[in-house]
């Protein structure tokens, strides 16, 4: 392990200002899939027990068709080249965070959401990458049908192997609603998951600073 941590004078600290980017009206879907996937929609709510001839419901199988679609669109993105379109030479070698980027993602388990922050770290090895980039491969892994600690392991990895940082750290903390809606009906409880790389996972010291730069509670 070449990798020598001093004790950190200083790190960049971004406070990631939200991705909702919102729900686009443009329709990008292929109609093929829409109207299959609505098909089925249609046959599910009337096995639900619901009258799928309604008038208020005329429209939802196609709208349910559609935000699934949305809501696992990672599935057709490339999130390894997503942060090569945007890796530049640098010789910065301190912590570099972004913080609170919010996920929305869908257990594997119930396709019930997940929702909360997550938190990423890399320390640069003559590459860093633009920070926009970051929460779109987040968004990416979360935009598939999940578990949390695999979301989390996906982004790591994802980020040591194209920029081969002297360490990457993520943490997520999220509420299911599996658990809050159904199951154990826990309401307010929230699932922590961490992933190290490098200098996170050897050195406490860099661990440390990185948690107290989060605010997280995880020792
Ligand atoms: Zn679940």
């Amino acid at each position: 392990m070449a990798y020598l941590c001093k004790p950190k004078s200083k790190s960049i600290h971004f406070k990631e200002g939200g991705m909702n980017k919102g729900y686009s009206k443009e329709d990008h879907y292929p109609g093929e899939t829409t109207q299959a996937l609505a098909r089925r929609y249609k046959e599910i709510l009337g096995l639900l027990g619901e009258d799928n001839e309604r008038e208020g419901l005329q429209d939802t199988p196609e709208r349910v068709a559609k935000a699934m679609q949305f809501l696992t669109q990672g599935y057709g993105q490339d999130p390894e080249a997503i942060l090569k379109s945007a890796m530049f030479r640098e010789d910065y070698k301190q912590m570099v965070i972004v913080k609170d980027i919010e996920i929305y993602s869908l257990c594997e388990h119930h396709m019930l959401p997940f929702f909360g922050k997550a938190h990423v770290a890399y320390i640069p090895n003559g590459h860093i990458v633009g920070l926009s980039k970051i929460p779109r491969v987040v968004d990416v892994f979360a935009r598939r049908l999940q578990v949390q600690e695999r979301l989390t392991t996906q982004i790591k990895e994802c980020i040591q192997n194209v920029l081969h940082p002297l360490g990457v750290a993520v943490v997520i903390e999220a509420q299911h609603l599996c658990m809050s809606m159904r199951g154990v009906q826990k309401q307010n409880s929230v699932t922590t998951t961490s992933d190290f790389t490098g200098g996170f996972l050897n050195n406490p010291q860099t661990r440390m600073e990185f948690l107290r730069l989060i605010g997280s509670d995880l020792k």
